[in-house]
């Protein structure tokens, strides 16, 4: 590798995946699958159903519902004009896709909640740091046509068994409600009035979220407004009195369940389709310096369908886990993917007459769903057993001219290097007695 940088430098160079994207493979790619199989396996035993929505949609989908003033619509989007001339883009989330995918469906005429669930990669571009890439993995969880409190707490249970299931330790729910379209307008006057007040010291960034979402100036970065922040006005005074008892009830359910939750005034989740509930799974210390890393969050999306366009709205609540964290994470159980088996037998050949017959032998071995490995591409006998004496396989095929020619195979137990010829044809039986 070295040596073809020095000769060819800015190919070599060239040579490389997009910025905060990455391959996965090896471990990774088992930690991934792991996961992913063990958080199915959860979001089933709730109720929910898959859906794969495609990775690109048209652009407006998202425009539409997350709305301006939001990073993902105004920086983060990776969006372009076809040669055909339709506006896509790469999907930064799953939430909007699975909405747009249950009007065009006519789901709204299946019994009520439709519960999905739905994973895969989404693109955001975000500067890419310390567990922050622009291609990531969500597991989403999400109950569509249904507006009841316990709508809201099954999701965020799932969501909490799912990254328990995982490893994940000390979580907790930070947890607010910005309302509905009546008791939000009235909060975000107040809000506007009191940002309006304290203009001269807001940092030109939320000045300009001032004009397009003032909701987003509650979860800014910036020091100054964080000392605003300090006195905002507080979405939860302002909720009128269903919305009061829809997030009472809520709380209750997490009470009900033992989650530990923390009201979180400034958590507003920027988005501009989210009403009533928003939540972040927090993990304590999770993050550098044991700062608290946010796993997952999601909320109540009830407009969200008439603003990509429906007549009617659906009401609706959903969550999107953080994957990658999940696998970097120093508590992660390395979930085993179901398709990795531990090699049982280690096929070993020798002779060309017996190399020409190998893959045959092998596939009576995986028909049987017997686990192997193999070096194929190697010829001595002491090479190949050490490979089976280093993997620690307990038994090994041992397929050679003689054997070839009578259709037989010598089993060799690696313990004590005692072996046993046995015809092909008895081989499965042979290996069923093997412990
Ligand atoms: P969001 O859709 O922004 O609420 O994100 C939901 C979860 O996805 C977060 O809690 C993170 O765990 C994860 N996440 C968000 N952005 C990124 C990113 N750029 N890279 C990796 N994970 C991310």
């Amino acid at each position: 590798m070295k040596k073809t940088a020095h000769t060819n430098k800015n190919k070599m160079t060239d040579i490389a995946s997009p910025k905060g994207m990455r391959d996965l493979m090896s471990e990774d790619y088992y930690g991934f699958q792991g996961f992913f199989e063990k958080a199915q396996e959860v979001a089933v035993y709730y109720g929910f159903k898959p859906i794969d929505t495609p990775i690109l949609e048209h652009e407006e989908i998202f425009t539409s519902s997350i709305g301006e003033g939001t990073d993902i619509v105004d920086k983060e989007m990776y969006a372009f004009k076809t040669k055909g001339g339709d506006h896509l883009a790469l999907r930064p989330e799953h939430t909007a896709p699975l909405m747009r995918a249950y009007i065009e469906h006519g789901m709204q005429t299946m019994p009520q909640p439709v519960m999905f669930y739905q994973y895969g990669p989404v693109f955001r571009h975000d500067k890419p740091q310390r567990g922050r890439y622009r291609q990531f993995w969500q597991f989403d969880l999400d109950c569509l046509g249904n507006e009841k409190s316990i709508m809201d707490a099954l999701v965020i249970k799932a969501g909490m068994s799912i990254l328990e299931e995982a490893g994940a330790e000390n979580l907790t729910i930070d947890i607010n409600s910005i309302g509905d379209k009546e008791c939000r307008n009235t909060y975000l006057r107040e809000l506007t009035n009191y940002y309006k007040k304290n203009i001269s010291s807001l940092p030109s960034v939320d000045r300009e979220r001032l004009k397009t979402n003032p909701l987003r100036i509650l979860d800014s970065k910036e020091e100054k407004t964080k000392i605003i922040n300090e006195n905002a006005p507080d979405s939860v005074s302002s909720l009128c009195v269903s919305c009061k008892k829809h997030f009472k009830e809520v709380l209750e359910y997490l009470e009900e369940m033992g989650i530990a939750y923390n009201i979180n005034k400034n958590l507003v989740r920027g988005l501009s389709y989210y009403t009533r509930t928003v939540f972040e799974i927090i993990e304590q210390n999770g993050g550098e310096d044991g700062t608290p890393l946010a796993l997952g969050g999601g909320g109540r999306y009830d407009y969200l369908a008439r603003q990509i366009g429906n007549k009617r709205d659906v009401p609706a609540v959903g969550i999107s886990i953080g994957v990658d964290r999940i696998i970097a994470s120093t508590w992660y159980k390395k979930l085993s993917p179901r398709i990795m088996k531990k090699p049982k037998i280690y096929f070993i050949q020798l002779g060309s007459e017996a190399k020409l017959k190998s893959l045959n032998v092998i596939e009576i071995l995986r028909k049987a769903h017997i686990p192997i490995a193999q070096s194929l591409s190697k010829d001595s006998l002491g090479s190949q057993l050490a490979i089976a004496e280093k993997l620690s396989i307990p038994y090994a095929i041992i397929f050679g001219v003689k054997e070839a020619l009578d259709d037989s195979v010598i089993v060799r137990d690696m313990s004590n290097r005692s072996q046993d010829t046995v015809k092909l044809s008895k081989l499965l039986e042979y290996l069923k007695e093997l412990k």
